[in-house]
């Protein structure tokens, strides 16, 4: 075997399919070379995970009140994610043949638009209704892919943390605003790359630090600001006077801030105690190539964005781990031993196909069951007669040009830009709406400057009886109590911005998922860097980098 080069079928970019790759998809029950450039295969994935659009609705069995990923003019019949897990009705009951006269996505697709749906996929949360794909959260609200929080607000993907707001990818950290991959970290805000610190803000790449404003590369310092050292007394006066506590304050360090980043060398992507790996974002790893946001353990992984607490063999796949073993092609899997071309699959073995599964065992093209095995359109089967119908459904499906092949994008169950498709792959209306892809038109209002004390000092209780229209995007918005409080804990001003346009303003201000081959900036030794190459900042191999900060 050797490598084999592949043009995609949307953008006509040249691919390569290593050998790896190769005895992958061999193993995995030959399937034909991807037909899509790694990107477009991200794509069409990522537009089956609506992470962060809830809505009111009610449940389809017992009427009740719930919180939905599932607008409720889709028209789909949701359940409460109690009822859905309960024993009071069965995936099962909906199973129906196969027709070897149709291709299978159209009878997948029926399918999917006929069963019951789970509401969202939260586990084991306490008064924490407003959050999708979490677990152990504690009075969080608007938390998405955070596990382990209490009192958390506005966040994506945080962590064991408390009494925290406005964070993506954060780890153990209490009392920290507005803040990117960060860790261990208290009483912080505007953080980036910032670990061990505690008592400051507006901090990249710092650690260990105490009483910092405004600092690029610093470890173990004090009472610093734009990295130069002052006394307590000089440093407190200075802080008071840069009024971090009003909107405008905050605004104008904010420009200070970003363009004093430009005097420093940014490391070329951070990997760290890995082996032969390759992208960014990448701890305790070892074969993982063209990676990103991957936490250990993980092994031999192509092409994985955000995966890891334990996970091994997965190739194009993402939001994967915790004990999941050979993948391909799947999205939101947890607990999985073999799986391609599924969507949301809790625990269980041999899934291919499937869609919102939990717990279930040689399945194929079934959604919205769980405990259930030998399964196929949710019909139940006989071991023999699942393997039998499986293996002709395949050969079927290499006729129709589906085997090897992700549900196609105009299948979502959601509009374009209600999933984390957009956050990576934006698209506008028009483009969606040309190539018969769902889109959500968001309430929007006319922007305009509006009345909040520039001072959190200022602001009264009855500030989260208003509606505010976020001053980028015209989004309503409004302030909830808890907010309120942990802003004047924290003396950190009214946003101006709504809560998810501050999420986009995160997500955007993290580098891509993707790698340049560059060289380092000092030494020229070659880099792979998610730092492209027409960007402004100095990129430093990890050698030359470390030289420059300690
Ligand atoms: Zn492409
Ligand atoms: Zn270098």
């Amino acid at each position: 075997m050797s490598e084999i080069k592949q043009n995609c079928r949307i953008c006509s970019k040249e691919f390569v399919v290593n050998e790896w790759e190769q005895a992958h998809l061999q193993k995995m029950g030959g399937f034909p070379l991807p037909t899509l450039c790694i990107d477009h295969r991200h794509q069409r994935r990522f537009a089956y995970r609506n992470e962060r659009k809830l809505y009111k609705d009610n449940c389809d069995f017992s009427g009740k009140d719930i919180i939905s990923i599932y607008s409720p003019d889709k028209n789909l019949k949701v359940y409460s994610q109690e009822i859905w897990w309960s024993d009071k009705w069965d995936g099962r009951d909906y199973g129906r043949d196969f027709d070897f006269n149709r291709p299978f996505f159209d009878q997948f697709q029926e399918l999917r638009l006929a069963v019951p749906r789970m509401s969202l996929l939260n586990s084991n949360g306490e008064n924490s209704e407003y959050c999708n794909l979490t677990t152990d959260n504690k009075n969080c609200y608007l938390v998405f892919g955070g596990d382990f929080n209490q009192d958390a607000l506005y966040s994506i993907f945080c962590f064991y943390s408390r009494d925290v707001a406005d964070l993506y990818w954060v780890n153990k950290s209490e009392l920290i605003y507005d803040s990117i991959d960060c860790a261990n970290c208290y009483n912080i805000k505007h953080a980036q790359n910032t670990y061990n610190c505690r008592d400051g803000s507006f901090l990249f790449d710092c650690r260990n630090c105490e009483y910092c404003v405004g600092c690029v590369g610093l470890r173990a310092k004090k009472y610093h600001i734009f990295n130069q050292a002052y006394s307590p007394e000089d440093y407190a006066k200075k802080v008071r006077e840069l009024r971090l506590d009003t909107w405008s304050g905050v605004q104008k360090f904010k420009i200070e801030f970003d363009k004093f980043k430009l005097n420093f060398p940014m490391l070329f992507a951070s990997i760290v105690n890995c082996e032969n790996c390759s992208g960014d974002k990448i701890k305790d790893a070892k074969n993982c190539e063209n990676c990103f946001d991957i936490y250990g353990p993980v092994e031999d992984c192509k092409d994985v964005f955000l995966g890891g607490w334990s996970l091994k063999d997965a190739l194009s796949s993402s939001h994967i781990g915790h004990k999941s073993e050979i993948a391909y092609e799947s999205i939101g899997i947890p607990g999985v031993n073999v799986t391609a071309f599924s969507s949301f699959v809790w625990f269980g073995s041999n899934v291919y196909y499937s869609d919102t599964v939990a717990y279930c065992n040689n399945i194929f093209g079934c959604t919205n069951l769980h405990h259930a095995e030998y399964c196929i359109l949710n019909k139940q089967y006989s071991k023999e007669e699942y393997e039998n119908l499986r293996a002709k459904i395949i050969e079927h499906m290499k006729k129709t040009g589906e085997w090897g092949e992700f549900m196609p994008m105009k299948n979502s169950l959601f509009a374009y830009n209600e999933t984390v498709a957009q956050d990576f792959f934006p698209k506008s209306k028009d483009a969606a709406l040309s190539e018969c892809i769902k889109w959500l038109d968001e309430e929007v209002r006319e922007i305009k400057t509006q009345d909040i004390p520039d001072s959190i000092q200022d602001v009264k209780d009855d500030i989260t009886q208003a509606t505010f229209t976020c001053e980028k995007t015209g989004r309503p918005y409004r302030i909830v109590p808890a907010e309120l409080k942990l802003y004047r804990q924290m003396g950190i001003p009214i946003p101006h911005f709504a809560p998810e346009t501050r999420n986009e303003m995160r997500i955007n201000s993290r580098n891509p998922h993707k790698t340049w081959s560059r060289n380092c900036m000092k030494c020229s030794k070659p880099i792979k860097t998610s730092y492209s190459t027409d960007r402004p900042e100095k990129v430093y191999c990890e050698e030359c980098y470390l030289a420059e900060v300690y």
